[in-house]
């Protein structure tokens, strides 16, 4: 489908769980987190460069990137992380539209964590979708679910667009503040305008 639209919202904010009610009616979703990791699983065709750049440290024995290591070292040192994205967005990005190409359904969504600070994938969707939630919502589920400190949460946090940026770049908001019965009628006609979007452009 040529009408893509772009998913993002800070980390714990719902993005998977939202993404999973969309596909659910059909929409052909696109996770690049998910692509990530393929890349740095045993034998995902990112190991090598790693292993070449950052040294065979940071490849597990299982052959998988060490996740852990490889977080602390991008963590403190801000070329690393350059070095590490100039690996993995090139490769991101063509598998994301080998993917998009072979996409079945009325239209595309790509899940992009960072897609309000990044300027290519901006550029890339027709529509920007924020999931939002209150800071203090998404410190608990991350905290939660991760087994992080409150401190920890934030400091991911302040490296990522804040709520008022997010929003500030949305076109269509989703409000993941409540329980999952809550989601439902808010992805309904999200789905249903993106389907005519679609539809009319095609
Ligand atoms: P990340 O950026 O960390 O990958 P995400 O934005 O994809 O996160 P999810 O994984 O969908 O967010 O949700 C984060 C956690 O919060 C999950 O454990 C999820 O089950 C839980 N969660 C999300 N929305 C709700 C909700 N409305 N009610 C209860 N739990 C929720």
């Amino acid at each position: 489908a040529a009408f893509t639209v772009g998913l993002t919202g800070g980390i714990g904010s719902g993005k998977t769980t939202v993404a999973n009610m969309f596909a659910a009616r059909g929409a052909a979703v696109i996770d690049t987190d998910q692509i990530a990791h393929q890349l740095t699983k045993p034998g995902g065709i990112a190991i090598p460069a790693i292993a070449a750049q950052f040294g065979q440290d940071y490849i597990a024995s299982t052959g998988a990137l060490d996740r852990a290591r490889m977080r602390e070292t991008v963590f403190a040192d801000p070329a690393a992380k350059q070095r590490l994205e100039a690996i993995l967005h090139p490769l991101i990005r063509s598998e994301c539209e080998r993917e998009a190409l072979a996409a079945q359904g009325p239209y595309t969504m790509l899940v992009v964590p960072l897609l309000v600070e990044s300027g290519d994938w901006k550029k890339r969707v027709a529509r920007v979708l924020v999931v939002d939630c209150p800071e203090e919502q998404q410190i608990v589920r991350v905290m939660d679910r991760n087994g992080l400190s409150e401190a920890q949460v934030r400091a991911i946090m302040a490296n990522q667009a804040t709520r008022q940026q997010r929003l500030a770049a949305a076109d269509d908001v989703i409000l993941n503040d409540g329980d999952a019965a809550a989601l439902e009628p808010q992805v309904e006609r999200l789905h249903t305008l993106y389907s005519a979007l679609a539809q009319a452009i095609s």
